[in-house]
């Protein structure tokens, strides 16, 4: 079946007498038990709930993978894979990673004498020569955010195959329609499920997928042990958004490419990134291991003040942090989502201070350019935007 068919084609509820089109939400902690000497199928919802039992079946399904996990946010998937680690390993991790991923490997595991470091994962030579025989997991996104880095994902998975590490992939900005990363050699894929896999903003999770069976029993065991699996009713709102993955993000992915040509050609604005650009330099590698480029792009503009009032001008582009939702969002990265980056990764990455990052919605497309349109030009007369409140009813 086609991935349109397989989104919406699966058993809702197995084994349910009343054969629901849509899966039950089992909203209770505990199960009762035959007997006092033995378990059913389920007995406590941290451990397996048949809502989400259903929702990791299909997510393992729809990234080619064996088994899949749900957790309570994207940050709890991420946690999981780190649990696989012990005290003396590294993390080596792209240097374009979400702020809270590199909060997390930072601030959180260095406590518990797990290192991480970062190098650009596009300078493949440079980044093997970072790996140590400590090196036990290599983590990455691709297409990175904030900068819409292109990483050569099936490069990337034998390089940890040959030094006997694992490959984390995080397909947040591409989710399973557009980009497979089990399908390229990596070990695990993950999602923070809140961007386009839920697609509405109504629901925080995240999904970890792999095809490995002891690795599948691993993140069973840890899900079950930190407590931090997907609740059942968010389970339920995360299949719900799921059907629609490929309507939302074929519109969203459509409007994406023509705000990127409007903002490439626009004299305020210094840089776009985004692969599905034909001048991009990540074009040609995103198509290989992609069936797209997605619908996050970002740009520059000269100046921070600029950016903000921008960020502050348009009406259709909401300022909020993360991406993924069926209605547009803008953010400057530096201030707000990678906020929380330690200061001495900060100071590494080379992460410019006015970018603004745009999540694109399902919005018509002519209203979004006409939206930034007006904002850019409002960004770039100070004196107007002083008034912009007035003028444009804010
Ligand atoms: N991965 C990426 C690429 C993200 O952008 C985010 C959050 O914005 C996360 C992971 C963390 O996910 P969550 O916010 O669902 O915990």
């Amino acid at each position: 079946m086609k991935f349109a068919s397989r989104l919406v084609s699966f058993d809702p509820a197995p084994g349910d007498r009343y054969r629901p089109v849509a899966t039950p939400i089992y909203q209770t902690a505990t199960f009762e038990q035959e007997c006092a000497d033995g378990f059913g199928e389920y007995d406590y919802s941290r451990s397996g709930n048949p809502t989400r039992t259903v929702l990791e079946k299909h997510l393992a399904t729809l990234e080619n993978g064996t088994r899949g996990f749900c957790f309570s946010s994207g940050m709890a998937a991420i946690a999981a894979v780190t649990r696989l680690l012990r005290s003396g390993d590294e993390i080596l991790a792209d240097s374009d990673l979400y702020g809270g991923t590199c909060r997390l490997f930072t601030r959180v595991l260095e406590r518990t004498g797990i290192t991480a470091r970062y190098a650009d994962a596009r300078d493949l030579d440079n980044f093997e020569r970072k790996i140590t025989p400590r090196t036990k997991l290599i983590y990455v996104e691709s297409p990175t955010n904030p900068l819409l880095r292109v990483l050569d994902l099936r490069r990337l998975a034998a390089l940890a195959q040959a030094y006997g590490a694992l490959l984390c992939v995080d397909n947040s900005t591409m989710s399973p329609y557009l980009q497979n990363p089990l399908d390229l050699g990596a070990g695990i894929v993950l999602h923070s499920a809140t961007k386009y896999l839920g697609g509405h903003h109504d629901v925080t999770a995240g999904v970890v997928v792999v095809s490995d069976k002891a690795l599948g029993e691993q993140f069973g065991f840890v899900q079950n042990a930190d407590g931090t699996a997907l609740g059942p009713f968010d389970c339920f709102l995360l299949l719900r958004g799921l059907k629609t993955l490929k309507l939302r993000l074929d519109c969203q992915q459509r409007n994406a490419k023509a705000v990127a040509r409007f903002l490439n050609e626009h004299r305020s604005v210094q840089q776009v990134y985004y692969p599905g650009l034909a001048d991009s330099p990540d074009y040609k590698l995103q198509h290989e291991q992609a069936r797209g480029a997605g619908a996050v792009l970002s740009f520059t503009t000269g100046s921070l003040e600029t950016s903000k009032a921008i960020a502050e001008s348009t009406n259709l582009f909401r300022i909020t942090v993360s991406f993924g939702c069926v209605s547009s969002s803008i953010s400057l990265p530096g201030n707000m989502s990678h906020a929380s980056l330690p200061p001495e990764v900060a100071a590494q990455r080379d992460l410019p201070r006015d970018l603004v990052r745009l999540s694109i919605g399902i919005e018509d497309d002519c209203d979004l350019i006409e939206d930034l349109d007006r904002a850019l030009r409002l960004a770039s007369l100070p004196s107007l935007f002083a008034e912009k409140s007035v003028a444009v009813g804010m």
